[in-house]
């Protein structure tokens, strides 16, 4: 596994690839790498001939009074578990180096941002597609992999792809979860024992919902209400967002529909956890 921190030394062994017809494989991190992140890198390395990995905690995706001082960096050992996977390209670059001083280029998908995340946290997919967007141009991936767990990035990076005409296939993994449900995320181990244990609600309630779908309940109100009651009989839990809505667009549906998305966002503690169920047949 080659490690690569500069931009230039990135884009040197891409063009080295260039003439060989070989399919470049690229999955974008954060870090603290847990087995979400691996099932990605699994497809990648199933599928392409040459596998980049990037771990870069991108500043501008975190507002003002978020987490973005303590977000785990733990990249020793991640370098440990990357080893294992049989990627062939590391890429952590450097802060300065991706947003040097006089940087002020951004790209923004207008309309599905709008809704869910992108509600609470004003800026985070502008940073979102922007840190995309330059990867994407430095690495030049033919296929990119992303997790169900961040749904409506997933979105928006698809929505990114398509109307600037990029030429780079998108895929997705399912989420992947803790043996109790809870969805894998690098926040989960800033949460304490007992705000470990309430978390567990947020997969509890999605299930249940989904269970009263099959069961034909149609009010899209009705499971929103369920799920509220279900997260709320738990202590120190926040909600941010219960929404029930279309996938693709986010708009919320009064009636579900043959494709529903239920999604939310709590706070527990100071870790803010998000976690979806797809309805319906993809
Ligand atoms: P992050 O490091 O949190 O920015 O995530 C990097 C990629 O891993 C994104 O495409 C996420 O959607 C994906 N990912 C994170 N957690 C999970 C999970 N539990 N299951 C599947 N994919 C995940």
């Amino acid at each position: 596994m080659k490690i690569i921190t500069s931009i230039s030394e990135m884009q040197k062994w891409r063009r080295q690839l260039h003439l060989t017809g070989k399919i470049v494989g690229f999955i974008p991190t954060m870090g603290c790498l847990h087995e979400g992140h691996i099932s990605l890198i699994k497809n990648s390395v199933e599928k392409c001939d040459f596998t980049v990995v990037s771990i870069f905690v991108n500043p501008i995706q975190f507002g003002p009074n978020e987490d973005f001082e303590s977000y785990p960096r733990i990249i020793d050992s991640d370098k440990i578990i990357l080893k294992k996977t049989g990627i062939d390209v590391l890429f952590s670059p450097k802060k300065n180096d991706i947003y040097p001083e006089n940087f002020q280029t951004f790209v923004e998908v207008e309309d599905k941002t709008q809704y869910l995340c992108g509600k609470s946290r004003s800026g985070f997919f502008r940073g979102v597609t922007t840190i995309v967007l330059k990867l994407f141009n430095i690495i030049r991936p033919h296929i990119a992999f992303f997790g169900e767990k961040d749904w409506q990035q997933l979105e928006v990076i698809r929505t990114m792809v398509n109307d600037l005409n990029m030429e780079i296939l998108i895929k997705s993994n399912p989420i992947v979860r803790e043996k109790d449900g809870l969805a894998m995320s690098s926040r989960n181990r800033h949460l304490s024992v007992e705000d470990r244990s309430s978390a567990r609600s947020l997969s509890q309630a999605l299930e249940s919902a989904q269970a009263s779908i099959l069961k034909g309940e149609q009010s899209a109100e009705n499971i929103r209400t369920e799920i509220r009651k279900k997260i709320e009989l738990h202590n120190g839990i926040k909600i941010d967002y219960i929404s029930v809505c279309d996938p693709e667009n986010f708009k919320e549906q009064s009636k579900i529909g043959p494709k529903t998305l239920i999604a939310l966002a709590v706070r527990i503690g100071s870790v803010r956890l998000i976690d979806n169920r797809f309805i319906g047949s993809i």
